[in-house]
């Protein structure tokens, strides 16, 4: 059927009482920036159950972008109809857009919002459906119609539809808060950080850069990365700490299967540090149980020993090829399997432990003073910028 306005639902947010008007103008925002290039093919309506868009060249303009953004629910493409007073004229209506649509059975739902229409819900549908029985060969369907033909009659029009397209759910970028996410190159931390996002969180990422065991490359990968999750947020720090002295240390002194342990110990101090410098008040990371030794239970249990902070693992429980799914439809998994050397995997011992002893990583650190190790790391941070 044809339409002239897309109304935008934002579902969960609607509960969120006294933020609500922050929210929806934050995702108008969002709404506005992911349609730059139609810019001039529609006019925006903010109000405080939904958002219009009055489309005005409907060739032109492309909605596809809309299923992309964080805190947007799902989204009908509308016709909207004004100054009708007579039911006749609206049957009418109704009648030539449900001959446009493809689909044996139908159902009419009509929602009277503003009651001073002068008719009931009921008498909207009965008229309605009567009309299209004499006149198509559709067939009523209550149940589980081929076109569900919805109106929502309001103060300043009719508006008639028949298909609601889902967005990605979620909150708006930036409004529920802000995590930094340690962000590897890897498959699994970008998931990660698009999920905090969706979820309406403002992401800052961190890096532990080892060059030369890792190549300027994984800063390159990172950039790319952050490049397609700009599309969720689109303005992303990313903070690369100078991780080599640390981690040369680390394996100098560690008792065999405990570096990873130790290293992760040290990543998780200096996110710490630096979250508090920033003012974040959480931590997340591409953690999932079992999947690697470091994410065991009792090996999360010793590494989270050293911070008081939050730490946000959003893959804690999802199965890798679930991980796999996601990074492939936010377009990231080509950038991750491109091969790298990640400090993670030049080190690795042959056979970390899966269940190391608090007690054996409190004598390794005491053998040597990582605090000004760990401070000069987070003095020389270099700071990236990635932007739409
Ligand atoms: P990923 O696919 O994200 O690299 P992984 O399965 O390889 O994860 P690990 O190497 O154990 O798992 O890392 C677990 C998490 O720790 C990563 O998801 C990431 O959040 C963080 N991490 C690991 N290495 C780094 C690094 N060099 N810089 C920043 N964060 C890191
Ligand atoms: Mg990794």
């Amino acid at each position: 059927m044809d339409y002239n306005t897309i109304i935008v639902r934002f579902g969960e947010m609607s509960t969120k009482g006294k933020n609500r008007k922050d929210f929806i103008n934050k995702l108008a925002r969002v709404i506005k920036k992911s349609l730059t290039n139609y810019e001039e093919y529609y006019s925006m309506d903010v109000r405080h159950d939904h958002i219009y868009l009055n489309i005005t060249d409907t060739s032109n303009f492309n909605y596809n972008s809309l299923k992309e953004v964080a805190g947007l629910h799902s989204f009908s493409l509308a016709l909207k109809v004004t100054d009708i007073y007579e039911l006749d004229e609206l049957c009418d209506i109704c009648l030539e857009q449900i001959k446009k649509e493809e689909g044996k059975t139908f159902k009419i739902a009509a929602r009277r919002i503003d009651k001073s229409f002068p008719y009931i819900s009921d008498e909207i549908n009965r008229a309605i459906a009567t009309k299209v029985l004499k006149n198509t060969d559709l067939k009523v369907d209550v149940h589980n119609p081929d076109i569900l033909m919805s109106l929502e009659i309001r103060v300043d029009g009719i508006y008639i539809f028949t298909q609601t397209i889902n967005g990605i759910g979620g909150y708006p970028s930036g409004s529920t808060g802000r995590c930094l996410m340690m962000l590897s190159g890897g498959i699994d931390s970008p998931v990660a950080a698009y999920l905090m996002m969706k979820r309406g969180i403002e992401v800052t990422c961190i890096h532990f850069a080892s060059p030369p065991y890792t190549n300027s490359g994984v800063i390159l990968k990172l950039e790319d990365l952050l490049s397609k999750l700009n599309l969720y947020q689109e303005k992303i720090n990313l903070y690369i700490v100078p991780f080599t002295k640390i981690q040369e240390k680390i394996y100098e002194i560690s008792f065999e299967g405990y570096p990873i342990t130790i290293m992760r110990r040290m990543m998780y101090r200096l996110a710490e540090k630096l979250a508090n410098k920033l003012h974040i008040p959480a931590i997340g990371n591409g953690e999932s149980i079992g999947q690697v030794a470091s994410q065991t239970v009792e090996s999360l249990n010793v590494i989270n020993e050293v911070t008081n902070m939050p730490i946000l693992r959003p893959l804690c429980a999802m199965d890798k090829l679930d991980i796999i799914e996601l990074s492939k439809k936010i377009d990231c998994y080509d950038i991750s399997i491109r091969p790298f050397e990640d400090c993670c995997t030049i080190f690795a011992p042959v056979k970390p432990k899966t269940k190391p002893k608090l007690k054996e990583c409190k004598i390794i650190e005491s053998k040597f003073d990582f605090e000004p190790l760990l401070e000069e790391a987070i003095e020389n941070v270099e700071l990236k910028v990635i932007k739409l």
